[in-house]
């Protein structure tokens, strides 16, 4: 490991709770066909693990969102860079993030999509970081909640790299 990294999550602990996650979501939505959302790029592993753990009929889509804030601006601006390919109107949908930090990336996702007549929506966050939030999102499914600290691994990036880490580690400077 990098002497930067220091573990937080283990690959195994991830596994045991992403299988919880996938059952409780199925428990969530019986018979019905899932639309699972997954927010690029951060989500890709979770999103990879989470769809396996979820028995019965799943759909995958990719969203993509640039949020321009926290560093860049204080707008707390989220540009889509890469919209849905399907039609969401009567569907329930699955949001998959890696991380709720903030919120308003989340709030923002939920607005966009709310407008296009989905039968419901719900949010799976593998890591939520509440002690951070500025507004109030309704997550469904939180793999694990941590402190307010930077993580990397397991699809979260620092500058591209460390995203195919097995585990999520924090990043000491
Ligand atoms: P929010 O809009 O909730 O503040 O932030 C959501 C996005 O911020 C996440 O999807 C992620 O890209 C980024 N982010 C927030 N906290 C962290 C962190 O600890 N590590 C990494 N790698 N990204 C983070």
């Amino acid at each position: 490991m990098s002497a930067n990294l220091r573990e937080l999550i283990s690959a195994e602990r991830i596994a045991t709770r992403v299988a919880e996650l996938g059952r409780q979501i199925r428990a969530d939505h019986p018979d019905e066909t899932i639309v699972v959302i997954a927010v690029l790029k951060g989500s890709f592993l979770f999103l990879a693990d989470l769809a396996r753990a979820i028995p019965g009929d799943v759909r995958i889509e990719f969203l993509g969102v640039a949020s321009y804030h926290g560093g860049t601006s204080s707008s707390g601006a989220v540009q889509i860079t890469q919209d849905l390919r399907a039609n969401i109107e009567g569907q329930a949908c699955l949001i998959v993030e890696d991380i709720v930090d903030t919120g308003l990336t989340m709030d923002y996702l939920l607005r966009t999509l709310a407008v296009r007549g989905p039968k419901s929506v719900r949010i799976a966050t593998l890591l939520d970081k509440p002690s951070n939030r500025e507004i109030d999102v309704p997550v469904d499914y939180v793999g694990f909640t941590i402190p307010d600290e930077f993580v990397v691994g397991y699809g979260l990036d620092l500058g591209e790299l460390y995203r195919n880490l097995p585990y999520v580690a924090v990043y000491v400077p």
